[in-house]
């Protein structure tokens, strides 16, 4: 299920324009060839936000081809990024088109599963002295999000952003009605367990967009190690 009226997505979906060519085209590819980028609605909305926040360091979790980072990256001219990837044709076909975007220096693809990247990089980055995060997106599988949470918070600035991409999951994180697929229970069922979290945290405050397929905004303010 499209978790917005199908003609309201139509709509806003005309409104929307590639940030450059490279993009564009890189969408396309994306598209044909079914692999889940951000939305085009999606898009827009962070496009927004990211120039509002301006962070100067993004972390993110779930590369794919490298479509969302190299927008981050077009978009706000100094921000450098850590993004985590877990499948390696994924991993080399991002490092591959962020070298042909010319952003090499800005975008580190780290090969590997999040929840032990999150601790290495934890590790790697205080060893370096590198300053902590300010913004995080949070774009793997579904039914991992509460372990990247918990794992990218000690990587966080005190009053950073986190982003959470696909949380309605087609709605069918809002009723048992959208899920069709049974295999597919476990990670509604920790979505759910997921949203509730967030939600509730004494640190932080979270809005959930009906954009996309779900995106859920949350602003830390203060401890929260
Ligand atoms: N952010 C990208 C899309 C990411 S799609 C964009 O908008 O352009 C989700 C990606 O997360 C897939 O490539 C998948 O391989 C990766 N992934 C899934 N589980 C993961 C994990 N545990 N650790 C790291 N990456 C993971
Ligand atoms: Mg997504």
């Amino acid at each position: 299920m499209n978790i917005v009226n199908d003609k309201v997505t139509e709509y806003l979906e005309g409104f929307y324009k590639p940030l450059s060519p490279f993009l564009g085209s890189m969408r396309m590819q994306a598209e044909e060839n079914h692999v889940p980028i951000i939305l085009k609605e999606t898009e827009d909305c962070m496009r927004s936000y990211l120039q509002i926040i301006k962070p100067n360091r993004i972390l993110e979790i779930g590369t794919a081809v490298g479509y969302s980072s190299i927008f981050f990256a077009n978009l706000l001219p100094e921000v450098e990024i850590t993004s985590l990837e877990v499948n390696e044709s994924m991993f080399q076909t991002a490092t591959k088109n962020i070298k042909d975007a010319g952003l090499e220096h800005r975008i580190e693809v780290l090969l590997g599963d999040a929840v032990e990247g999150l601790v290495q990089l934890k590790i790697s980055r205080e060893d370096n002295n590198q300053s902590p995060y300010d913004l995080v997106f949070i774009d793997a599988s579904k039914g991992h999000y509460k372990e990247f949470w918990d794992g990218c918070l000690p990587l966080c600035k005190k009053d950073a952003i986190i982003l959470s991409d696909n949380v309605l999951f087609k709605g069918k994180t809002v009723s048992d009605e959208y899920v069709t697929d049974r295999r597919q229970r476990t990670m509604v069922r920790r979505m759910r367990e997921y949203m509730e979290y967030i939600t509730n945290l004494a640190y932080a405050d979270t809005a959930v967009l009906s954009v996309g397929d779900g995106l859920a905004v949350s602003v830390l303010r203060g401890y929260h190690e």
